[in-house]
């Protein structure tokens, strides 16, 4: 299924790519390999409905500590504010 022919940003062709989204929901984040329509122009990132549906429904499942079935990888952190160097 090819949603977009064109990008509706700047009308430049768009090219099928396996692209990497990152989701978070809540203070979980978690990364995916999705297939999108990735303008060659502005480099936009087109993702199908059913796609989007599927963001949504991790992002549910992270905000929930569902995560049962998604691989564990590393940790996440936060870096504080680095105090500028005068
Ligand atoms: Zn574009």
């Amino acid at each position: 299924m090819i949603p977009f022919e064109k990008c509706p940003a700047c009308g430049g062709e768009v090219v099928r790519k396996r692209t990497e989204k990152l989701l978070r929901g809540g203070v979980n984040l978690a990364t995916m390999a999705v297939d999108a329509e990735v303008c060659v122009r502005c480099g936009e990132r087109l993702y199908s409905v059913d796609t989007i549906r599927a963001f949504d429904r991790i992002r549910g499942k992270l905000e929930r500590q569902q995560v049962a079935e998604f691989e564990l990888i590393g940790k996440s952190f936060r870096v504080p504010v680095v105090p500028s160097a005068e």
